[in-house]
């Protein structure tokens, strides 16, 4: 449907005829007359004393076609139409999300994309995956479609569960990451990049951590011949990159939420994982013998040391076969996390990958896998992959932080999270 002369609610004069196509986005009866909230892809408005509309039964999230006058906040309309009428009573009130009720925030998100903060939220989020291309783009990343199945996946979950379908009878599955397709990229393409969609089963309990989804994001660069350090130089500076940018660009949607963000200084400070454990352990936090640092540990580490922290060279065996062992090191991963303050934790993990086909296979069956699982990427192994390195960063993470949100699931459109079903 097309409406001519539509005027925005951000764009309405000062005083003078309008055309609203709007949503109902609030309604209040008091004793001068009917208050009512019209909300339209420029933003919300609060028009007073509203002439013309007392007597039709209006009900939030109705959609109407007003033309009328306006003079300020008053408004005197000469003619409406109801073209969508909502029943008077909603699941959940746009006008008023809340994200701490995760069940019904995520079981109505149908609703919640509609409340002016997540459409904040969205927009801000656009500008995150712009200025990240940007940064990679001008670094002479090439971007890559991302698979969607395969017959396997990054079996290094962290205790969460992949996802299977069928395809023409054979059982595929989801991509938990894109890990395999990066090593097979970059013997051509030799710098890449996914932003991938992923989908983790997550174990119950991860909702309580507000940072984990089940269908998340990751922004997967991988750069063949180049070593862990160049990988954690880049993406530092691809951190860095996107924080300058919205506090250069984006004051405005940052004052909207009250976001005081700073521009870490660079170089962040590296540290490997022993040393991690041993500061934890300083002030109370015990870390399981052999295991990744808890939640909690890596929400603490970046207040210790005042800012964003790399966590380098992990225990082989906490992590997915495709990290090369440290030829010195012996046991030790030429991996990385990087910890971003306010409690963050984790938004990068990546490393220096193993190429090599006799390695790869012994890892795989150090884990206690059948290579027969991974058949398609040992075939490439033996064919040759190059040796490189890379990263995912979560991008519903990074928002979150970016923008200081309380939840990863209101960083999300359409969020799935641990435990939580049905959802859209
Ligand atoms: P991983 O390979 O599991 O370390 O994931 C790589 C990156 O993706 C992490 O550093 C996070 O930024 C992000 N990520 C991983 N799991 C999740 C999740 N369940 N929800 C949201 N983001 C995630
Ligand atoms: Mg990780």
């Amino acid at each position: 449907m097309k409406v001519k002369d539509r005027t925005y609610l951000a764009e309405a004069p000062k005083e003078g005829e309008v055309t609203f196509l709007s949503w109902i986005h609030g309604l209040r009866v008091t004793k001068d007359g009917l208050t009512i909230k019209l909300r339209d892809v420029s933003g919300v408005k609060e028009f007073k004393a509203v002439r013309g509309l007392e007597k039709l039964k209006l009900s939030k999230e109705s959609l109407i076609l007003i033309r009328g006058f306006k003079k300020g906040d008053e408004l005197t309309v000469k003619e409406v139409k109801v073209l969508v009428r909502a029943p008077p009573k909603l699941p959940l009130d746009p006008e008023r999300p809340e994200p701490d009720k995760v069940e019904d925030f995520v079981k109505y998100s149908y609703l919640t994309i509609r409340s002016p903060k997540y459409v904040k939220v969205f927009k801000a989020q656009q500008y995150v995956l712009k200025y990240i291309r940007d940064f990679l783009y001008e670094r002479g990343f090439t971007e890559l479609l991302s698979p969607l199945i395969s017959p396997c996946s990054d079996p290094g979950l962290r205790g969460a569960k992949k996802l299977r379908t069928s395809f023409y009878g054979r059982t595929y599955e989801l991509m938990s990451s894109v890990i395999m397709f990066k090593q097979t990229a970059v013997a051509s393409l030799e710098k890449i990049f996914f932003v991938a969609r992923n989908v983790r089963e997550e174990p119950k309990e991860n909702l309580s951590t507000g940072r984990h989804l089940c269908e998340f994001t990751q922004v997967d660069v991988e750069w063949a011949f180049a070593d862990m350090w160049d990988a954690i130089k880049l993406g530092e500076e691809l951190i860095t990159y996107v924080i300058e940018r919205f506090v250069d660009e984006r004051k405005d949607l940052l004052k909207e939420f009250d976001r005081d963000l700073e521009v870490p200084k660079r170089p962040f400070k590296i540290i490997s994982y022993d040393d991690a454990v041993r500061e934890l352990a300083k002030v109370g936090i015990e870390t399981p013998k052999g295991k990744e640092l808890t939640f909690e540990g890596e929400a603490k580490l970046p207040e210790l040391y005042g800012g964003p922290v790399w966590i380098t060279m992990y225990p082989k065996e906490t992590r997915g076969f495709y990290y090369i062992e440290d030829g010195e090191r012996r046991g030790y991963n030429r991996d990385f996390n990087l910890l971003l303050p306010e409690g963050q934790g984790e938004v990068i993990d990546g490393g220096e990958r193993e190429y090599r086909y006799e390695e790869i296979v012994r890892r795989i069956k150090g884990m206690g896998e059948d290579p027969a699982t991974y058949s398609w990427f040992l075939e490439l192994a033996k064919v040759g992959i190059p040796p490189s390195s890379g990263f995912g960063l979560g991008v519903e993470r990074f928002t979150k932080y970016i923008l200081g949100l309380k939840y990863i699931w209101e960083a999300a459109p359409f969020p799935k999270v641990p435990g939580i079903v049905p959802s859209p």
